[in-house]
Order: C-alpha cells, then sequence, then structure tokens
C-alpha cells in the first residue's frame, strides 16, 4: 500500500527541495491512530517547514503539515475507531512529527480533537492553526473585559490567516474592527470580512520615542511583533489587552514598560500548539458557533499538494491572502 506526500529533503550542502512522492505505508512514523487525511492547510509555520526549516525541523526526509483533518483508518485507542472524522492542529506535527500534507498520516490519539459539530473537514482546515489560534486570541480578550461597548479592536496582519478569522470573528460579534494591512488594495476583502476601517501599515511602522500616544484602542489581536507591538502597546486604552499572536514584523519587541505601568494595559500570550484539550474543545465550538462560514468561504484559497512549494515561498513573504485550503486526496 502506498500513498502521496510532500517530502522535504536536504541535500548534503544544507538546501531543502519540496516534491510529491509515493511512499509505502511502512514509513509512516509510530502512533496509534491512523487518518486518511482529507484537507489540510497553510500557516507560516509550515512556509517555513517546506523551505528552509527555521530550526523546527528535526530531520529529513520530513513530510510537514502543521494541521490535517480526515477520517480515522485504523485505532489502537478506545477514544478513536475507524470512520471517525477527526482534526489535528499543533503538538509540533509538522514539525518534529510528519504531518498533514500526505494521503496518510500516523499520530498519537492526544493530539487529535473530533471534527467540531457543524463543521465539514475542509472548513476546518480553512480554519486550522491560524484560525484556530485567531479564537484563542479573542476568547483570551474576552476573558480579560473586551465587550464591544468597550470601543474599536485593532487587527495587525489583517489580510493574513490569523487576521482573516479574527477580522471576522470580531466583526460578528458586534465588534468594532480596525484592519491593518500593508495591502491597500485587501481593503473591500477586509471590509467584506467585518472590518470597519482600514489603517495602513505604514501609519504603525515607524517607531516612536513616545512611550504613550493617545488611548485608541480597546484591544488587539496582534500577528506582526515587532515595531508595531511596540507601538500599539503606546496607544491601548486604559486596561486594554493585546493578544500577541505573531512575529510575522519581527521577535523583538523594542518596547518600554511604561504602558502596563501607567494604563494597566496587558499583554496576552497566545499559543496554540500546547493547547489543553478541554481549551481546544471550548475554542473549535466557539468557531462553529461565532465564525460565519460565507466569511470563511471566502478566504479560501485552494490548492494542492504540488501548489504547497511555491505557496510556502509566497507565505513567507506575506504574499498570501485569508486562508490556503489544500486537498489531499
Ligand atoms: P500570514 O502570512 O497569513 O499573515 C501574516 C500577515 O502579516 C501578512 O499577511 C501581512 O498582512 C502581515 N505582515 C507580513 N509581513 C509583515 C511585516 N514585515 N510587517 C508588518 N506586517 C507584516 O501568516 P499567519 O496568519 O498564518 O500567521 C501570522 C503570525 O502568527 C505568524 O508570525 C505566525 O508564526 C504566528 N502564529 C502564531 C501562532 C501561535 O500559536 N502563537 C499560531 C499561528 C500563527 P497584511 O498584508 O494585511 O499587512
Amino acid at each position: 500500500m502506498t500513498f502521496r506526500a510532500l517530502v522535504v529533503d536536504k541535500n548534503d550542502e544544507g538546501k531543502t527541495s519540496a516534491s510529491v512522492q509515493e511512499l509505502g505505508e511502512e514509513r509512516l512514523p509510530e502512533g496509534g491512530v491512523t487518518v486518511a487525511v482529507e484537507y489540510s492547510t497553510l500557516n507560516y509555520k509550515d512556509g517555513l517547514c517546506i523551505g528552509p526549516g527555521g530550526g523546527l525541523v528535526r530531520s529529513y526526509p520530513h513530510v510537514p503539515g502543521i494541521d490535517l483533518a480526515g477520517t480515522v483508518e485504523a485505532s489502537d485507542d478506545d477514544r478513536y475507531a475507524p470512520g471517525d472524522k477527526v482534526v489535528l492542529t499543533g503538538w509540533r506535527v509538522g514539525e518534529v512529527h510528519w504531518g498533514g500534507y500526505a494521503e496518510k498520516a500516523r499520530v498519537k490519539a492526544d493530539w487529535l480533537v473530533p471534527l467540531p459539530e457543524g463543521l465539514t473537514t475542509r472548513q476546518a482546515m480553512a480554519v486550522g492553526t491560524a484560525g484556530f489560534t485567531a479564537m484563542l486570541a479573542v476568547m483570551a480578550l474576552e476573558d480579560h473585559g473586551l465587550t464591544p461597548e468597550n470601543g474599536e479592536v485593532l487587527v495587525t496582519g489583517a489580510a493574513g490567516g490569523v487576521g482573516s478569522v479574527a477580522t471576522a470573528i470580531l466583526g460578528h460579534l458586534g465588534y468594532e474592527v480596525a484592519a491593518v494591512t500593508g495591502r491597500p488594495e485587501q481593503e473591500d476583502y477586509l471590509k467584506s470580512l467585518g472590518a470597519a476601517r482600514i489603517v495602513a501599515r505604514s501609519d504603525l511602522a515607524e517607531t516612536t520615542k513616545r512611550p504613550l500616544e493617545a488611548e485608541t484602542w480597546a484591544g488587539c489581536v496582534d500577528a506582526v511583533g515587532g515595531d508595531m507591538l511596540a507601538r500599539v502597546l503606546g496607544q491601548m486604552k486604559y486596561g486594554a489587552s493585546v493578544a500577541a499572536v505573531g512575529l510575522a514584523g519581527g521577535a523583538q519587541l523594542p518596547a518600554t514598560v511604561i504602558p502596563f505601568l501607567l494604563r494597566g494595559v496587558n499583554l496576552l500570550g497566545i499559543d496554540s500548539v500546547m493547547q489543553p484539550y478541554e481549551n481546544r474543545l471550548r475554542a473549535w465550538k466557539r468557531i462553529a458557533q461565532d465564525l460565519p462560514m460565507d466569511k470563511l468561504e471566502a478566504m479560501i484559497e485552494p490548492a494542492t499538494l504540488a501548489d504547497l512549494p511555491d505557496l510556502g515561498r509566497a507565505i513567507l513573504k506575506g504574499g498570501v491572502r485569508g486562508r490556503v485550503v489544500v486537498d489531499v486526496t
């Protein structure tokens, strides 16, 4: 028995290359559950794992894909039986363990969640790690007191995966969303998802010596980090929170502690990879409830395994809009 997979290999000079290959099932890694993968997706991290590795991939040849959704084919764990629909995000699958860019995956039962009620496997992968993380960010802001009455909520990296889903969820929940983008041509797209107004990336890109600026944002979902996050911290309203999700603009944080001390601003770290099972279920339930499926559909760019090397390069340059859904079959 064989299956198709996107395999990344590394040559003696350390250069990686990716190609679709037919593999024997004996190549699958160890794990209690074998999944017939139907859909996967593309996240920023996948761009790294398809290409240079970014220090995430431990050994080659490697099958990337940090997310997968499909049907259980075989299971030695009581929680899952053949025919069950399942979803996997995180747990370093697609990084240290072979991932979802294959017709078959073998994983630990602990890493799976049942396909959330109301979602298809395709919709679950349109959400993927990016959308799951956007929901975790919104939940964290709510847990720290955010309500639509508090004022405008900023979403940075808005036309990307995390940003698109965050914009759609917040818009649906009645928030006034200000969407930051470096791609002015995406204005109509972002407004169709639920953004009330667009903020040019250049408006927030420059650093300022002033640790505090006008109190503007009631909350922020930040996919960018770096100078932009530092600037946004100084623009938060009194007691407001920023959910720090990503580093598309850099891993540094050239900020002062003044917004924390004088305005009680909160910086909330969001990690999707090691989220405990119960919170995963909570987030997926909220996604099925609060992410309008027509908006999710509008974010989708369909792709196949063969498209992934090009798409992987594109996402690392901030050139992918919304969510790529990979039809693996
Ligand atoms: P995308 O590439 O889809 O989105 C990132 C967006 O950021 C781009 O579309 C672009 O939006 C903006 N951007 C890109 N480069 C820059 C730059 N130099 N300066 C400012 N803005 C920039 O990636 P994802 O949405 O999948 O991921 C976003 C970030 O979140 C990544 O850093 C990723 O690693 C991180 N992440 C973290 C997770 C966690 O568990 N904490 C989980 C998932 C993702 P626009 O064109 O609109 O400006």
